[in-house]
């Protein structure tokens, strides 16, 4: 089924400089880049976005961290997009991600993983329109 996702480069991604990198991952493996920007979170925007972790004890380190700089927000496209996602990112923790995802290859911790990206339908179908409108989606 032809589905769209919400992927983040995270503010670590940005700062290493492997925006191209990730986008790249994707877009080799399928995906279509169907709406793209950048953006610096607010503490509410970030809050907002990850408000099913806000009684985890990592929360407000997770909402700090996302805060830290500017981060790219798209959406994708594509076969599956969710799952495919899912796949190329690798774990959350990058010592435990595959060999080859992106966690593994270019992030540091379980906090800063470089990558976020919807965890299934119903959460894609709230992650994608938080950050963008219908005019904004090509594809
Ligand atoms: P994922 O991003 O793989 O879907 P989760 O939804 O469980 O992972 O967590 C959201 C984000 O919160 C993670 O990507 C990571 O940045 C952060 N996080 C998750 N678990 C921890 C943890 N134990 N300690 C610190 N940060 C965490
Ligand atoms: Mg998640």
């Amino acid at each position: 089924m032809v589905e769209r996702t919400l992927s983040i480069v995270k503010p670590d991604g940005a700062r290493k400089n492997v925006i191209g990198d990730v986008i790249s991952r994707f877009e080799r493996n399928g995906l279509k880049v169907a709406a793209l920007k950048m953006h610096h979170l607010s503490r509410k925007e970030a809050e907002g976005f990850y408000a099913v972790h806000r009684h985890r004890p990592f929360f407000a380190s997770l909402t700090e961290f996302m805060t830290s700089g500017p981060v790219v927000l798209m959406a994708l496209s594509g076969e599956d997009a969710i799952k495919k996602v899912r796949e190329l990112m690798g774990a959350t923790d990058p010592a435990k991600a595959a060999p080859g995802t992106i966690r593994k290859d270019l992030a540091d911790s379980i906090e800063a993983n470089i990558v976020h990206g919807s965890d299934g339908p119903d959460t894609a179908a709230f992650e994608v329109p938080y950050f963008f409108s219908t005019l904004e989606i090509h594809g």
